[in-house]
């Protein structure tokens, strides 16, 4: 069930629409795509001003989550991760369909920005104090939380206490994650979790009885029990907070002040939302968020 709708609906995108149809449900319903403000004006300098005059802005978010960011049949990425960040790109006068789409692995995410790769990072990024120091966040513009998944059928695994008296349940996450490091002290040694560079092979080492278990956060989890129906649940209840912030180049205030105020914006004209619920909303067990208070950026 890929239900999302695809970036901003082109003549040509509607007619990749229309001649896959048959391939499976390409229906597009959710928040209008948003328009790019045509009227911008930005001090010159600052990296709005620059993103605006190029017209383009590169964007790494997460390929393979369901819901936040996955890569559909178009080759386009979706969820509620490619939405916000076509929010504050069409407040820089950018175009849905001029953003650039990185895969932005959970380790990579620092360095994709400090290397320049990208402009901004939307991809379940909690907000640390670790990562503040490579990095600037902007939001938070949701809060998560860290929960386990199990099979279906699973009654041994009850949350996250029964790890260590089940030794020989295998526990997967992602390298680089804040779940695959909070996990640690429940486990009844390190060989006890597994690590992959991406959620997709978690999923994948669950299907083939390789890892018993699996966790990272409540809403990306969410997502791989709907796409898997019957297959897996959610057990326990959330044992962290995870909020998600938009990374960018370590002190760019400027920037980071101007997405806070995109993400009020969003917010006030129900784009938020809406952008919730014909993404992640239309999981079962997700409630729409009120769009949190902004961290100071710093
Ligand atoms: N929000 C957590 C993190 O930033 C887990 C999700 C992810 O790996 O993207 O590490």
């Amino acid at each position: 069930m890929r239900k999302f709708r695809t970036a901003l609906l082109t003549g040509s995108v509607v007619a990749a629409l229309t001649l896959t149809a048959c391939g499976g449900d390409t229906s597009t319903e959710g928040a209008e795509a948003p328009s790019p403000e045509t009227e911008t004006s930005f001090e010159a300098g600052t990296t709005m001003a620059e993103l605006s005059e190029a017209g383009t802005i590169t964007v790494g978010t997460k390929f393979d989550q369901p819901g936040f960011g996955l890569v559909n049949l178009e080759n386009q990425p979706e969820g509620f991760d490619v939405e916000i960040a076509e929010y504050i790109a069409a407040q820089l006068g950018i175009a849905a369909d001029a953003i650039e789409w990185v895969e932005a692995p959970s380790a990579q995410r620092e360095e994709l920005i400090q290397n320049g790769t990208v402009d901004m990072v939307v991809a379940t990024y909690t907000i640390n104090d670790t990562r503040k120091e490579r990095i600037t966040f902007a939001g938070p513009y949701y809060v998560a939380g860290q929960q386990i998944m199990v099979n279906a059928d699973d009654t041994t695994i009850t949350g996250p206490e029964d790890l260590a008296a089940n030794p020989d349940v295998k526990i997967c996450s992602v390298t680089g994650s804040t779940p695959a490091e909070n996990i640690r002290e429940y486990l009844a040694g390190p060989d006890q979790l597994v690590t992959f560079e991406v959620y997709d092979d978690c999923v994948a080492a669950m299907q083939n009885g390789q890892v018993q278990a699996m966790t990272t956060d409540n809403v990306i989890l969410t997502g791989y029990v709907a796409e898997n129906e019957g297959e897996f649940k959610l057990v326990g209840e959330q044992f962290t907070d995870e909020p998600y912030g938009i990374g960018i180049e370590k002190g760019d205030t400027a920037f980071c002040e101007f997405i806070n105020e995109s993400l009020q914006q969003a917010a006030d004209e129900g784009y938020y939302e809406e952008a919730w619920a014909s993404t992640v909303g239309q999981y079962e067990g997700t409630e729409t968020p009120a769009l949190p208070e902004p961290d100071p950026c710093v």
